[in-house]
């Protein structure tokens, strides 16, 4: 496929911005918004013709929806989030197949991939695939679900206005969402952990458990078109190893090696859960070879730093994708980000405590802030001070201390939350980083609403 976010990355070691620059997706506000762009064509929509009975339609909700056309009926590998879209995408595949649905299969339990099964499904009842365990153990606990919502809505910028929104890294800006999850189809036929091989409609077809992205992943494979369903487990761009709306540990070390396994079927044709289809047993293979390395890099480096006793802070800022790998355009931080892997990596192995002995029982956020006061000489030096860091540009820091700000009975908490808003907006010009930039904007509108006025949070 063709490469245009190599050449943004290589400007990156030329960008200069002031302030320090704490992860590895700022660049100058221009860069950013060109690689952001230019990352466009990956999900524009259109029906891609993979094979000569292989259709995927790219673009018509976030994730991908495929027909494979056999002797006396089709198969679709998953269906987008809800029926309207669905509906859209089977009403292209018609065009090129009118026969029946004879199977569904979900690459796993996503709703994006999941929710508009109806609408590919008439009078026919069709079987319908999923992994043993479809379901389990991969969304958010419950509990925790109005926040998770919120974050959600941040990550993927849900609500903001047409001239802040640029496209989720590996989705567009907005998708039809109000139907999410209304055309679900339970699972018919559960693929055993060993995988299954089985012929549909005359279609040769195997499933491969694969866990990664979600414990019940799966990816499909056609021996005779040689042609790979990867599901969410390869896309392009440096994959989410973890999600900042908030997710449980996502195996990352399985991942590599799921990943790692599809690469040993050289593929003649790569059709990942979102993005556009890599063509070419080369590329293909090569794509999911360096997928898998880039993966188990960050895995082995974090591993390396959690063992010479270092704490996440600080691996996360150590941790870099090796410069062979990192220009790829199947590798540029667009979704996913390499110093939260890193930080997901650490909780999900030893949990939230950095073996510090400072770190286990911290002074409250509010004594921390009054201590900084102090040292600052007193609450209107260190107003001052935050005032003047957002004017040089420095937004991490001014956000740091805008935080502690907040919490002094004696400060202008109106000023500081102000100040919060336009870091907030500073930083997310200079992010390619989607799920970064649209968390800043959201939250920058969140708080300019007044919906956070006590809790920023
Ligand atoms: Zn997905």
């Amino acid at each position: 496929m063709s490469t245009p976010t190599k050449t943004f990355a290589l400007l990156l070691s030329f960008t200069w911005l002031a302030g320090a620059v704490s992860g590895q997706t700022q660049v100058d506000p221009k860069t950013a918004i060109r690689m952001l762009n230019s990352q466009q064509h990956q999900f524009e929509q259109a029906i891609v013709q993979v094979a000569d009975n292989i259709y995927t339609a790219v673009g018509y909700h976030g994730a991908n929806t495929s027909m494979i056309v056999g002797t006396d009926g089709v198969i679709i590998i998953d269906t987008l989030r809800g029926p309207a879209s669905a509906a859209k995408a089977a009403e292209a595949f018609r065009k090129y197949s009118d026969k029946p649905v004879k199977a569904i299969v979900y690459t796993h339990s996503h709703g994006d991939h999941t929710g508009g099964a109806s609408a590919f499904v008439g009078s026919e009842k069709p079987d319908i695939y999923a992994t043993k365990g479809f379901g389990s153990a991969t969304g958010l606990n419950k509990a925790v679900g109005p926040i998770g919502m919120k974050r959600g809505a941040r990550q993927f910028g849900r609500n903001l206005s047409p001239a802040e929104s640029t496209n989720r890294g590996v989705a567009p800006a907005s998708t039809t969402d109000h139907d999410g999850g209304k055309g679900y189809l339970s699972p018919t036929v559960t693929v055993p952990g060993s995988g299954l091989k089985t012929t549909i409609a005359g279609v040769d077809i195997e499933f491969h458990i694969a866990p990664g992205e979600t414990d019940d992943a799966m990816f499909i494979w056609l021996p005779s078109e040689k042609v790979l369903f990867s599901g969410d487990n390869f896309y392009h761009s440096f994959p989410n190893l973890y999600a900042i709306r908030g997710t449980p540990y996502r195996d990352v070390l399985t991942w590599s090696e799921s990943v790692a396994e599809m690469a040993e079927f050289r593929p003649n044709v790569l059709v990942p859960g979102h993005t556009m289809p890599i063509r070419g047993e080369e590329a293909s293979t090569t794509a999911l070879k360096d997928y898998s390395e880039a993966i188990r890099s960050v895995y082995d480096q974090t591993i390396l730093g959690i063992n010479a006793g270092k704490s996440p802070g600080q691996i996360a800022h150590e941790v870099k994708l090796p410069e062979h790998l990192k220009d790829k355009p199947y590798l540029i931080q667009f979704y996913g980000s390499v110093p939260h892997a890193v930080r997901a990596i650490y909780s999900g192995l030893l949990g939230w405590y950095d073996g510090n002995p400072t770190t286990l029982n911290p002074l409250a956020p509010k004594q921390q802030a009054e201590k900084m006061a102090e040292l600052a000489g007193g609450t209107q030096r260190l107003t001052e001070q935050m005032q003047v860091v957002l004017e040089k540009q420095d937004y991490q820091w001014a956000l740091e201390l805008s935080d502690h700000v907040k919490w002094l009975d004696d400060a202008d908490r109106k000023l500081a939350r102000q100040v919060k808003i336009a870091a907030l907006r500073g930083l997310a010009a200079r992010e390619y980083n989607a799920p970064n930039r649209n968390y800043y904007l959201s939250y920058a509108n969140d708080l300019e609403s007044g919906r956070l006025s006590d809790i920023w949070f």
